[in-house]
């Protein structure tokens, strides 16, 4: 072979691998964009299913607030209401979407209440979450009290876009409520007209023995002055007794006025013993003419408690009283009531009054308390509670044990007045 043929092999040889390796190149090119298309087909795919996934989300969210009994509704910052459940259109009393979609939820908010209906948008819309009542005259006027639950709805960027309100009809149970308030203002009324009543019968009877006496006695003093023959010395004793008796309704009276009074609470070292002593000789017309009998079983020596005794003594009063009553009203053959103090440790006191009568049902006792709680049938329920908070407000405790073979007991505690501070009387407010 020449020269030249070599050269031409040659260069078919060169042309070859340069063909070859372009080959190469354009089958790894090929193969590449390859896997591009199939990259992008698979985020397409991708894609599709994130968007697939997104539909059905919405799908299920739209058919739970569809089927959603509540009201679900979404209102702009001005109050136009953007979407709203089929549960809202009934609310409402909207026959069609059209007729509160795109208008002012206004259109259904009572004119009363329109403005702090305002102040709580303007909250949610600078990012609270409230719930807030109004009341509403539906789209067809009927008038009804709502609670909605709204919270701020934010988009990507955080910015607040809607209000999301989740509304129900609460007429029923504002209705109830009122009622119930009624009811309570109704019996706050009658136990104060009951009180007023039972004080004034109380009143009646205390005033008429020393008035009778005092009657009796000036009589007396008339006849003798009258016929003459009385040495003046002789119309002392008479005329002492109707001082006596005049104190007597003086002092009935101060109990009165110190049960009417609204007063803040005074407080000094106080001896429970005089106190119980007081209620008594106060109770005895009444225990007297209810035949029982009523048994001091005091402490000597008993440390005195810093306490308001008028209000003691209307605790203790109330309890003496609702023995007497429950003895009278389970008809007791034994009826005797029992008032005992005693030192209670170190730093306390107790009082306990006990009875013969029918005892508390137990699963009753905890409820005793209870304002309103009453078994009689003229019963009002606040004694016990008005005894509780006084105790309360005075540091101390109060509670009731019935016991196995009947009776009831009745047991509170106060603090104990130290050694020292004994003789020093202190005046201060117990509100807390
Ligand atoms: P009220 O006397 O108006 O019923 P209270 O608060 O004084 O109100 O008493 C509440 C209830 O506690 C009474 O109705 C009664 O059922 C019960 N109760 C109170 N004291 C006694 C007692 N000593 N024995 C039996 N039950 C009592």
């Amino acid at each position: 072979m020449g020269i030249e043929s070599d050269a031409i092999w040659l260069g078919l040889v060169a042309l070859g691998g340069a063909l070859a390796a372009a080959l190469i190149a354009l089958a790894v090119a090929a193969l590449r964009l390859r896997e591009a298309e199939q990259r992008v087909r698979d985020k397409e795919v991708e894609h599709q299913g994130v968007l697939d996934r997104l539909q059905e989300n919405e799908y299920r969210l739209r058919a739970i607030i569809e089927s959603e009994p509540e009201c679900v509704k979404l209102q702009a910052a001005d109050g136009t209401v953007l979407e709203i459940n089929p549960a809202g259109l009934k609310l409402v009393d909207a026959d069609r979407f059209e007729d509160i979609v795109g208008k002012p939820i206004y259109s259904v908010v009572a004119p009363e209440c329109i403005e702090i209906y305002r102040e709580n948008m303007r909250r949610v819309f600078a990012g609270e979450a409230l719930v807030y009542e109004f009341r509403s005259i539906t789209l067809k006027g009927r008038t009804c009290w709502m609670e909605t639950h709204a919270v701020p709805l934010r988009d990507a960027r955080g910015a607040i876009y809607a209000l999301l309100g989740i509304t129900r009809d609460v007429t029923e149970h504002k209705l109830a409520e009122e009622q119930v308030r009624r009811h309570q203002t109704e019996l706050a009324r009658v136990a104060r007209l009951s009180t007023m009543g039972e004080m004034a019968t109380g009143l009646a009877h205390e005033l008429n023995q020393p008035l009778a006496a005092i009657a009796n006695f000036a009589r007396g003093c008339i006849r003798r002055l009258r016929s003459g023959d009385v040495a003046p010395g002789e119309l002392i004793r008479p005329l002492e007794e109707v001082c006596q008796q005049a104190e007597r309704a003086g002092e009935v009276m101060r109990h009165v006025r110190d049960f009417v009074r609204k007063r803040e609470p005074v407080l000094a070292a106080t001896d429970l013993n005089q106190i119980v002593r007081g209620v008594a000789k106060f109770n005895e017309m009444e225990t007297r003419q209810q035949n029982a009998v009523l048994k001091l079983d005091l402490a000597p020596e008993l440390p005195r408690v810093w306490a308001d005794p008028i209000m003691v003594e209307q605790v203790i009063g109330n309890l003496v009283r609702n023995s007497i009553e429950a003895m009278a009203e389970a008809r007791s053959r034994r009826r005797e009531i029992t008032i005992r103090t005693a030192a209670s440790g170190r730093d306390a006191v107790e009082v306990e009054i006990g009875d013969t009568g029918p005892g508390i049902d137990g699963a009753l006792i905890d409820q005793v308390f209870d304002q309103f709680f009453t078994t009689k049938p003229e019963g009002v329920g606040m004694g016990l509670s008005i005894s509780r908070s006084i105790v309360e407000s005075h540091g101390g405790s109060i509670r009731a044990e019935s016991r196995a073979g009947g009776g009831a007991t009745f047991r509170f505690s106060l603090q104990a007045v130290a050694q020292r501070e004994s003789s020093v009387e202190r005046r201060y407010s117990i509100h807390r």
